[in-house]
């Protein structure tokens, strides 16, 4: 109790703090704002990452996501220009004679220490642009941190939008992330300076890249949407050869992409992205430097993965295209298309699998012409209540453990699902759906290792347990 209270009165500190900033945007000097802002910002972010990373160590389970979380915020040089805060997501500073540009602006919890390491290692000079690779909280995160008077923020033509609906489901998609990854906070940030949203561009790419020059150096902002949202863009450095892709490889370089993730948000065009690959592949870069993770170099190396990645998506859309004309179902087409042996790629982030359902519904929508109650406003499992009761609960759950036993852990799932409508808290069906759900994580850690599915899986035996201890408790009082 007295820790909770003690946590409060940290609380008020920061809160303070932000509203000081704000009073100070409008009654102060220049850099009396950006001192104050800047501050507040830190002292933010400093409680939040401290109450993030609490959780991590407590459910101790989202190893790749901590691993994220716990990346040290330190600059350091990586090119002649180019300037680098890591942390969450990487903030980059392109500092000329007449002034810096920055691509990304991270996590808002992190964006002030990350300024601040950035410019203890340059000169102090005005921003003059700020671009942000696309929408996500991740990358655009820090942009008040960072927007001077008469910084320019460039964005791509459809940031706007992405924006909008982002922060107008923001409960949703928050809830949806946060069973993924539990370590998340209850409720999404509103403090003012963390809250998402809000960014206004003053500069708009759309269908032509945006080409400056600055100090000696020749900047191309280039439009590369259908990877991480409509939204993306990419930061071409031509003298260096530097690519500055923010998440448009996702965070491993290379990799099967996230043609859609599961956690949800709007559609990415395939042929977009492939597009885009195109494009990027044309350039020849020498060194990618992505928003997550470490620079990828060498020019050969990377004109490889680019090339496979891209052969890879295509190969995937057009068996699917091809599989559909055929009048193949979604199911086969999943199960049946693989990526053939020179185009192996990991599938960590994306998956061969969903890339299919991906694409299918991409084209065919919402309706999968399969049955007619598909139309009407009643799930699918409106009558596994009444199956479960002509069958027998104890019926399905034998025949589950069954069908596992003989290696259909899915089938196992799906009779668990019917069985489980008519008892919730049927002790034996709920120790065969946590035996199954955990051969299926052993499964996926020693193949794939996609983190998606992982995390998923690890969030359905979190709620099993939880159902299980509740059912063993009623069943002995
Ligand atoms: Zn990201």
């Amino acid at each position: 109790m007295s820790e909770r209270k003690g946590r409060r009165g940290v609380i008020l500190g920061p809160i303070g703090l932000a509203i000081a900033a704000v009073a100070a945007l409008f009654l102060f000097s220049e850099d009396v704002r950006r001192e104050t802002k800047l501050r507040a910002g830190e002292a933010v972010g400093n409680l939040a990452l401290e109450m993030v990373q609490g959780r991590i160590s407590e459910t101790g389970e989202m190893e790749r996501s901590a691993d994220l979380i716990n990346v040290p915020i330190e600059a350091r040089q990586l090119t002649d220009h180019v300037y680098q805060a890591r942390g969450v997501a990487n903030v980059h500073l392109i500092s000329t004679d007449e002034g810096h540009v920055v691509f990304d602006t991270g996590l808002s919890i992190q964006a002030a220490k990350q300024r601040r390491v950035l410019e203890e290692m340059v000169p102090a000079r005005p921003v003059t642009h700020v671009i942000i690779s696309h929408s996500h909280a991740d990358h655009g995160g820090g942009t008040p941190f960072w927007t001077d008077r008469g910084t320019e923020i460039v964005t791509h033509r459809e940031f706007p939008e992405e924006q909008r609906y982002l922060k107008e489901l923001e409960p949703y998609f928050h809830s949806r992330n946060r069973t993924l990854f539990p370590f998340m906070p209850e409720e999404p940030p509103t403090l003012p300076l963390i809250a998402y949203g809000g960014v206004e561009p003053t500069i708009l790419v759309g269908d032509e890249p945006l080409a400056f020059e600055q100090g000696g150096v020749r900047f191309e902002v280039l439009p590369t949407p259908g990877a991480e949202g409509a939204d993306n863009i990419s930061l071409w450095l031509p003298d260096s050869k530097v690519l500055l892709s923010g998440d448009f490889f996702g965070p491993l370089f290379p990799q099967f992409p996230n043609i859609f993730t599961m956690r949800g948000e709007k559609v990415r065009k395939p042929i977009e992205y492939i597009r885009s690959l195109d494009q990027i592949i044309a350039l020849e870069p020498e060194i990618i430097i992505p928003s997550h993770n470490n620079p990828i170099e060498g020019r050969e190396r990377i004109r490889a993965d680019l090339i496979r990645m891209r052969d890879a998506v295509q190969y995937v859309h057009d068996a699917t295209v091809r599989g559909m004309n055929d009048g193949k179902t979604v199911h086969e087409l999943m199960a049946e298309i693989a990526l053939p042996p020179e185009l192996e790629l990991r599938q960590i982030h994306g998956r061969v699998s969903w890339a299919v359902k991906s694409i299918w519904e991409y084209y065919a929508t919402w309706f999968h012409f399969d049955s007619t109650a598909e139309l009407y406003p009643v799930p699918p499992d409106d009558a596994y209540q009444i199956i479960a009761e002509l069958a027998g609960t104890d019926a399905l759950v034998d025949r589950a453990r069954q069908e596992f036993d003989e290696g259909h852990p899915i089938r196992a799932i799906q009779l668990l699902d019917v069985a489980l409508a008519a008892g919730e808290m049927h002790v034996a069906g709920l120790e065969t759906r946590l035996r199954v759900l955990e051969s299926l994580l052993e499964n996926a850690q020693a193949g794939l290792r996609n983190a998606y599915e992982i995390d998923w899986l690890h969030s359905r035996i979190r709620l099993t347990q939880e159902k299980l201890a509740l059912a063993q408790r009623v069943d002995r009082p």
